[in-house]
């Protein structure tokens, strides 16, 4: 890599749009930010403008854009503000930038995700709800329009590093076996089941070793991450759900690893720290500095692996479901899980009800095959609209 790189960061006021940042003030010879973009963070936002002096910012929210725009007046930047999806479509497609890190949370990161491989963009996928609503459609524009894709995702991006470098995603032509993914199992990995009707939203977000947003913090205490990241490692890697293997590995040091049929296994290993794989994917195929710390095996001591129980994390079964199902059903599981995390994060149902309000959706949901993104948007919206009808009839009986 020789010349300067120019980005868009989706997300940059997340948790990894931040390491992402913390990665490129490492490397200002390296790396020009072009866009930041957020939700409705606007003093973060702020922040990151005149840190990073991007020529945009884009806010989702049209009242915070209006703000962010009058605090800028008061600098001497000439960061340009903008607002709406239709603005995160731009900033994902422009011509002058080469790189796009899509790390905004959920399904609203489906369309400039979009915009992106049309545009024929490297896409640093971080946004794994992409994968798991459109995985098809969204490979196959991938591929039409010379995108590139390197997963962010701490799993899949030590898959990407364990398999050859020449992979062409056919897996048995390459020699190997299975995918190991491995998962930390969360905070409740060993909490009775009894207590699991009363967890609150903190307990759920304290995960025993990532610091991330609190979407996907949810997701790990349900399992239902490990779950996204099997049908996102089928689309990114062409592999079939039997072959990939979730293993749980409480300390998460073993990022994952790839079976070869000589029985070697290759693994990545490293400290739980987003800013490996988003400075190997930054610098691919050069290595550069992330400012992570060595890994000490003397502190680690022990690695240790389990299989992964269903009855605790039914979300896990019902992720394998919906991929074996296909069609719309990985679509399906999805928006219902946006909906039942959110619910869930307003204690407004308890954290048990979460697989429940997933599996009634993806059983009352009609299968019917997707091709194009409006398809998937419609999917999506159906979903959620059966969610919250569940809702309904779940808040009157309880
Ligand atoms: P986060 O909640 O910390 O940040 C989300 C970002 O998206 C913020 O900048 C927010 O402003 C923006 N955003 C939220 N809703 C939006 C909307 N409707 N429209 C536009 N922008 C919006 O989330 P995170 O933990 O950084 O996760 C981001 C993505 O990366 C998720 O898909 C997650 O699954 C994936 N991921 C995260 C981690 C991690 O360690 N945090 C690890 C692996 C994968
Ligand atoms: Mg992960």
């Amino acid at each position: 890599m020789n010349k300067i790189r120019h980005l868009t960061i989706l997300g940059s006021t997340g948790s990894i749009g931040e390491s992402t940042l913390d990665v490129v003030n490492r490397h200002p010879d390296l790396f020009n930010v072009i866009a930041l973009t957020a939700n409705n963070n606007t003093d973060k936002m702020l922040a990151q403008c005149i840190q990073f002096r991007p020529r945009f910012a884009v806010m989702l929210d049209a009242d915070q854009a209006g703000r962010l725009a009058r605090a800028i007046d008061q600098t001497e930047l000439d960061t340009i503000v903008l607002s709406g999806i239709e603005s995160l479509e731009k900033v994902a497609s422009m011509s002058d930038v080469d790189v796009v890190m899509a790390a905004i949370v959920g399904a609203a990161g489906i369309r400039p995700a979009f915009a992106a491989a049309r545009a024929g963009k490297l896409i640093l996928l971080a946004n794994k709800e992409t994968l798991v609503m459109a995985g098809r459609i969204f490979m196959d524009k991938v591929k039409q329009h010379g995108a590139t894709l390197l997963p962010i995702d701490s799993e899949h991006n030590a898959i990407h590093q364990s398999l050859p470098h020449d992979f062409d995603g056919n897996l048995p032509g390459k020699g190997i076996r299975r995918i190991l993914l491995t998962a930390s199992g969360g905070p409740f990995r060993s909490a009775s089941l009894d207590s699991l009707a009363h967890v609150t939203p903190e307990q759920a977000c304290a995960h025993p070793n990532w610091d991330m947003g609190r979407k996907i913090s949810v997701d790990s205490a349900t399992m239902m991450n490990k779950g996204l990241e099997v049908i996102e490692a089928h689309w990114l890697f062409n592999a079939a759900p039997e072959n990939i293997q979730v293993v749980i590995h409480p300390q998460s040091v073993i990022h994952s690893m790839v079976e070869y049929i000589d029985g070697s296994v290759l693994a990545q290993l490293g400290n739980p720290d987003m800013r490996t794989p988003v400075a190997h994917a930054m610098g691919y195929p050069k290595r550069i500095e992330s400012g992570v710390s060595s890994l000490n095996m003397f502190d680690v001591a022990h690695l240790n692996f389990e299989k992964p129980d269903f009855e605790r994390f039914p979300c896990l079964r019902l992720a394998y479901r919906a991929l074996e199902m296909g069609d719309n059903m990985p679509a399906v599981l999805n928006a219902a899980n946006e909906v039942a995390v959110e619910t869930f994060l307003e204690e407004k149902m308890p954290f048990t009800a979460i697989p429940a309000m997933i599996e009634h959706v993806m059983n009352i949901s009609e299968r019917e095959t997707m091709h194009s993104l409006n398809d998937v948007l419609k999917v999506d919206s159906a979903a959620r609209d059966a969610a919250r009808d569940w809702l309904g009839t779940f808040r009157q009986t309880a």
